[in-house]
């Protein structure tokens, strides 16, 4: 299977002010498109080349070998994952069986943001700040770099991305007001219900 380079499921330019359409140019067009470049090139002819993205990336990690395919194969994933997880006027209290989840797990969706707030924040460097099913519990989590949780058998529910690049050109060192931004006007409560399923 080839790595896809997917559109973006919306405009480039109606997630502002929250993320500006020279953001997008840049994450999507160039980052995003890169890595799934370098991916299909570094998988062309190997014994991976048609698995599926979660398999390869289940299979290489930890392979210091294959480093160069697992970080760019995750990072296709990863960011896939994380257009999907935003929309315009999305954001605020979550909405479906989410919102029950959520408040069974944290007792109020004010923690819920804390922690989340406090996963972004604290990612030291590059990596992504995670809402995760583990083993049926919803958990935050963080990871480093190219790293997701699909390496530590969890299940993905919404990821935010806290590479400089995501918010550099909108918030520069700014990442706290990125992150309250994302949680308060951008995530898309129907993908992470729908991967609830
Ligand atoms: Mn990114």
């Amino acid at each position: 299977m080839v790595i896809i380079f997917p559109e973006l499921p919306y405009g480039k330019d109606v997630l502002a002010p929250y993320i500006s359409a020279t953001t997008l140019e840049f994450h999507h067009g160039k980052h995003h498109k890169t890595y799934v470049d370098n991916a299909n090139k570094l998988l062309a002819g190997t014994e991976l080349e048609n698995a599926s993205p979660e398999d390869i990336i289940r299979k290489v990690a930890g392979d210091p070998a294959k480093i160069g395919i697992f970080n760019n194969v995750a990072q296709a994933w990863n960011h896939s994952f994380y257009w999907q997880g935003i929309k315009p006027n999305g954001g605020g209290l979550p909405t479906g069986a989410i919102a029950g989840k959520i408040n069974a797990a944290w007792g109020a969706y004010e923690k819920f943001v804390e922690e989340l707030k406090n996963a972004g924040l604290t990612q030291f460097g590059s990596g992504w700040a995670w809402l995760v099913l583990d083993q049926g519990a919803l958990k935050i989590v963080k990871t480093a770099n190219a790293d997701n949780p699909l390496t530590k058998n969890m299940k993905p529910l919404l990821t935010i991305d806290v590479w400089e690049h995501a918010y550099y050109l909108d918030y520069q060192n700014r990442r706290a007001d990125y992150l309250v931004a994302f949680i308060d006007k951008l995530i898309n409560w129907d993908f992470v219900n729908a991967n609830l399923g």
